[in-house]
C-alpha cells in the first residue's frame, strides 16, 4: 500500500465518529523506511487527504533525541520541537502533529484518538483497575497523566516493553501495530469491547445550527448539565478541553454574545460565537466533557482533573497556540 493511502486508512478509521476524536484532536501516522508520515497540526482527521493534512518526516533524529536523558536539555519541549520542525522533509508550511515524538519510538501504523469511552474511565482514579479487568486478557498499559509534547513522548520512548493498547489518563487512547488492517481492527476492537463494557452507545446526539454569520446554537440534551452544574468547566479534564474550550466561556441569563461560548442558564441555551471548524471543535469538546461527567455522577465515581500547573503548561505552548490559531483560522 502507498503510503499516503496507508496514511488516510488510519485517519479515515480514527475519523470514524465524534466519539472516537473531536475537533483537531487525535493523530495518525505511518513509517516507511526513514519517513514517517504523520497529520499536520491544526487538521481534522477526517481532513487528511491526498493533497492536504500531514505532514512526512525524517524520524530517526527524534528516536534519538527521545533515548537520551532528560537532563541533557535545558528546555526539552522547545529542544523536541525545533528537531521535529528541522525533521520535515519538503514542505514546511505545515507543521507535524504536537505528538509527533510519541508516533517515532512506536509501530509502523499508529491510531492516538481521544475517545469518550476510554476518558470516561481514564478521567477517574479507579478507572485504570477497571481498564485492567476489561482488558485482562490484553497486554495494555495505563500512563498517568503527562503533558502532550516531550514528556508523554519520552515516558512512551522510556518503556521497556511497549503494548499495542496504550492508556493515556485525562486524555485518550494509542494503539499501534504492523500493518494498517491490524492497526485499525485493534482501534475498532478496544472501542467496541469499551462500548459493550460500559454500555456507552457512541451517539453524541448534537446539533449545530448556523443563526449568523460564525454564531451557532448547540442544542442537545447533555447540555442540561452546563446549566445545572456550573462548576464543570472550572476544573480540565483532558488537554483538549484546556486549548478548545478553556475559559472562553460566560454563564449568564441572557442572550448577550460575550464570550466565545455563551450559555444562557435561564432558558438553557448554548451560543458558541466562532467561525463553523472552531464551533464544531467546541461543540464535540463540550459533549466530550458532559459524557464523561455524567457517565461518572451515574456510577457515583468523582472526576480527576489534570493539575492546573500542567493546564497552564499546555495553554502555554506554542504548538498547542498554533493548532489553536489554525482552528480559528481555516474555516
Ligand atoms: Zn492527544
Amino acid at each position: 500500500m502507498e503510503p499516503l493511502q496507508a496514511l488516510i486508512q488510519l485517519s479515515a478509521a480514527a475519523a470514524i465518529a465524534p466519539a472516537i476524536t473531536q475537533g483537531g484532536g487525535g493523530n495518525t501516522s505511518f513509517k516507511n523506511g526513514n519517513q514517517m508520515l504523520i497529520k499536520a497540526s491544526g487538521f481534522r482527521l477526517d481532513e487528511v487527504s491526498e493533497t492536504s493534512g500531514f505532514v512526512a518526516v525524517n524520524f530517526q533524529p527524534v528516536i534519538e533525541c527521545l533515548s537520551k536523558n532528560s537532563s541533557e536539555f535545558t528546555n526539552p519541549d522547545a529542544e523536541l520541537k525545533k528537531l521535529v520542525n528541522e525533521a520535515i522533509i519538503g514542505d514546511k508550511t505545515f507543521l507535524p502533529s504536537m505528538e509527533t515524538g510519541f508516533h517515532a519510538v512506536l509501530n509502523k501504523c499508529v491510531i492516538h484518538t481521544h475517545a469518550i469511552v476510554a476518558n470516561l474511565l481514564l478521567c477517574t482514579d479507579e478507572g485504570e483497575n477497571i481498564l485492567k479487568t476489561i482488558f485482562k486478557a490484553e497486554a495494555i498499559i495505563v500512563l498517568p497523566f503527562l503533558n502532550p509534547g516531550y514528556y508523554l513522548s519520552k515516558a512512551i520512548a522510556d518503556l521497556s516493553n511497549v503494548p499495542q493498547i496504550i492508556f493515556l489518563k485525562n486524555h485518550g487512547l494509542i494503539v499501534h501495530g504492523e500493518t494498517v488492517e491490524g492497526t485499525i481492527a485493534l482501534q475498532n476492537k478496544v472501542i467496541q469491547t469499551l462500548n459493550k463494557a460500559l454500555n456507552f452507545k457512541g451517539d453524541l446526539n448534537f446539533k449545530l445550527l448556523e443563526k449568523a454569520n460564525n454564531v451557532f446554537e448547540l442544542e442537545s440534551e447533555w447540555l442540561n448539565i452546563y446549566y445545572t452544574q456550573p462548576g464543570l468547566l472550572s476544573k480540565t479534564y483532558f488537554p483538549d478541553q484546556a486549548v478548545v474550550i478553556g475559559n472562553q466561556y460566560q454563564l449568564s441569563q441572557s442572550n448577550l454574545l460575550i464570550s466565545k461560548i455563551n450559555f444562557n442558564r435561564l432558558i438553557g441555551n448554548c451560543m458558541i460565537n466562532a467561525p463553523k471548524k472552531s464551533a464544531m471543535a467546541i461543540a464535540e469538546n463540550l459533549c466530550a466533557l458532559a459524557h464523561i461527567a455524567i457517565y461518572n455522577q451515574s456510577k457515583k465515581t468523582i472526576l480527576t482533573a489534570v493539575p492546573d500547573a500542567d493546564v497552564a503548561y499546555i495553554l502555554g505552548m506554542d504548538m498547542e497556540q498554533y493548532r489553536q490559531g489554525l482552528l480559528n483560522l481555516k474555516v
